[in-house]
């Protein structure tokens, strides 16, 4: 008898079972209850939807507002921004369908108590930039998540999502998932008609700049696992733009944004003996990328791109020039409270190293790359677009739905679709939501039915690293040292160094080539087969194994797309130094790519990029 055979199994009845309780989960919540009232909606969510996700700690801005009834901006605006943000790449229709709705959502957000900050003068949202408008956010994440709360019929906290179950009678058609509580140890299976998944981007995938004891203070939650890539990989769900990772320019060491300093308080850099250089790199960057390096504004990659040029010149440190700025007591303000509404370490950061941004000026880094599908990167899974708007080819029935029947995702999980950030991502959850709702309805009685020997499969292997640790415990040779069982720690740190090392992480500046890549792919195969000895000590540590499996499925996703696009696409994301140049005759297009469970084996292809907005 095993040891954790006493183990109770809970099983969860749902319509709508939401995957991740962040922007996205709250988003489907609300709109899965308004079309379907009748519908049992039930979130599971590994923190607490109170204070999860990416927004957990609140924002200070939200990224993605219209303002249509001010005639500020229009949909058709934001996708030709963010189609240039990405060098062209992005779907138009997914991201104008998302544009045309966001506004009422953050419209929802006010009258749900979050304080905005106004124009004094007009009464309208006070704006950062084009695209950003200001609030006090520091509640932004409990406000939202008690519309959810409210619109679920169960919020079940603390139970990590590990597997997908799909239906008995037909093959590609998902039927719930299975977790375990990570408190109580409980195995859950939920039973599904439809299942959002909607479980955030990753980050911990490439070794962080911030390593040992500080390993925690990465750019992109640290929490952020990749579930949202791993669970729809494993059933064959197609992915698309996994390539495409993002490295943001931001305040050393504590990540403090920078958006605000730039676009409100009119901030700029400087290399370390004070000179602009973003000029002299521009003629070597049209070398690569031809005319879009004079694009306007110019993209996210190519600004990073000169800053990585500058450092390896040995130009650096950059700095924010904030000394000017802050001799002004608002902006000064400003400055500061921008960090207190999201990211108070790196005021603790600057008090720490004493450095006072009116009289020095704060030095910039670029992050280790993340893989995410809401922020200026567009990673993620293929998926169905709206029926009014969408091409034939990118509809094959309900809006945002992947390529496996039942299935939908939002947010960071939905790849093609940049720039959505907070507001967009709970607006996708909403279009995410009424679909699946409308899904369920069509499928009169034809539901679907969990597979009980697959679950119970399941069981055996989610819980295999405690019992792993309980039996390799006794043969530990030094401190956590073990020769039977690997600790998730360890796992993430040999993943990471891999990732970084032949993908393109920091200590290659970003840089690749196919050698590397298929090295890299080896040397992940090997990973993945000790993956089978992981070691938990406690559910905490069965959490981190979890965890790490999502991560190192997604990050061989990435490196296969990697390894397909023969292109550098995104200087100053990414380089393949055997394919140096932007290549827009064979790669103006999407890449996508399918997991077969039974073989191992990544299936590649492209999908064209249709430009629907002039
Ligand atoms: C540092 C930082 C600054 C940002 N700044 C801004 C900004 O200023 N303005 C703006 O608009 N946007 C900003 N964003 C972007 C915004 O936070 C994201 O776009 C948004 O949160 C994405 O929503 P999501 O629902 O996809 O992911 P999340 O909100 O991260 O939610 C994912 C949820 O899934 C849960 N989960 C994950 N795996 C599992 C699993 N296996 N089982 C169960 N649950 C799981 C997580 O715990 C989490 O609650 C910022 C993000 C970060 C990290």
């Amino acid at each position: 008898m095993g040891l954790f055979s006493g183990r109770k199994t809970v099983f969860v009845d749902s319509d709508v079972l939401v995957i991740g309780g962040g922007m996205a989960g709250c988003g489907a919540t609300y709109e899965s209850r308004h079309w379907g009232r009748d519908k049992k909606v039930v979130v599971v969510e590994k923190a607490n939807i109170e204070r999860s996700g990416a927004v957990a700690q609140g924002l200070y801005a939200i990224n993605c507002y219209m303002g249509m009834q001010w005639d500020e901006n229009q949909p058709e605006d934001h996708v030709r921004y963010a189609r240039n943000d990405l060098m062209a790449l992005v779907r138009e229709d997914l991201g104008y369908d998302i544009a045309r709705h966001v506004d009422a959502s953050v419209h929802l957000f006010e009258e749900w108590g979050l304080p905005m900050m106004k124009d004094p003068e007009t009464g309208r949202y006070m704006r950062e930039g084009k695209w950003q408008i200001m609030i006090h956010g520091e509640s932004y994440k409990p406000i939202v998540a008690e519309a959810a709360r409210k619109a679920a019929t169960k919020v079940y906290n603390r139970i990590m999502v590990t597997h997908l179950l799909m239906d008995k009678k037909k093959a590609n058609r998902v039927a719930g998932a299975v977790g375990f509580n990570v408190r109580t140890g409980e195995f859950y299976v939920f039973r599904a008609k439809a299942v959002i998944v909607a479980a955030g981007g990753a980050s911990h995938i490439f070794k962080p700049r911030s390593v040992g004891e500080g390993m925690g203070r990465t750019w992109y939650a640290p929490w952020s696992s990749a579930s949202a890539y791993a669970l729809p990989i494993l059933v064959g769900a197609k992915m698309t733009q996994m390539e495409n990772r993002i490295v943001l320019t931001r305040f050393k060491d504590g990540y403090g944004p920078v958006g605000a300093y730039f676009l409100h308080l009119k901030t700029y850099t400087e290399n370390a003996y004070g000179k602009e250089y973003e000029s002299t790199w521009y003629e070597s960057l049209k070398e690569l990328v031809g005319d879009y390096v004079d694009h306007q504004p110019v993209p996210t990659c190519l600004r990073n791109h000169a800053f990585l040029e500058e450092m390896k010149a040995g130009r650096g440190p950059i700095r924010m020039v904030t000394k000017e700025a802050f001799q002004d007591p608002h902006k000064e303000t400003v400055g500061w409270e921008n960090f207190l509404g999201m990211t108070i370490g790196q005021a603790v950061v600057w008090a720490a190293q004493n450095i006072d941004p009116k009289e020095i000026n704060p030095e910039l880094t670029t992050s280790e790359p993340y893989v995410m599908g809401s922020h200026a990167t567009c990673a993620g899974a293929w998926a169905s677009g709206p029926d009014d708007y969408a091409p034939d080819e990118y509809q094959w029935g309900y809006n945002r739905m992947m390529t496996v029947d039942g299935l939908f995702g939002a947010g960071d999980t939905i790849g093609g679709t940049a720039h959505k950030f907070s507001s967009g991502s709970f607006a996708e959850g909403r279009i995410a939501g009424k679909a699946a709702v409308k899904y369920i309805n069509d499928l009169g009685k034809d539901t679907p039915e969990i597979n009980e020997a697959e679950y119970q499969n399941l069981e055996k292997v989610v819980f295999q690293p405690l019992e792993n640790y309980a039996i390799g415990r006794n043969e530990i040779v030094a401190g956590t040292v073990s020769p039977s069982y690997l600790l998730p720690l360890h796992g993430l740190q040999r993943l990471e160094k891999i990732m970084d090392e032949y993908v393109g992480g920091i200590s290659s500046h970003y840089t690749t080539n196919e050698p590397l890549l298929t090295r890299g792919l080896e040397l992940l195969e090997m990973l993945k087969e000790d993956l089978d000895h992981l070691g938990a000590e406690d559910l905490h540590q069965l959490q981190r194994a979890w965890e790490l499996q999502h991560r190192v499925l997604a990050s061989e996703s990435v490196t296969h797309h990697t390894m397909f696009r023969t292109e550098t696409r995104w200087p100053g994301y990414y380089y393949r130094a055997d394919h140096k140049k932007l290549d827009d005759t064979d790669w103006h297009c999407f890449t996508l790519s399918q997991y077969d469970r039974e073989s191992g084996d990544w299936n590649m292809e492209k999908a064209p990029v249709y430009h629907i907005v002039d």
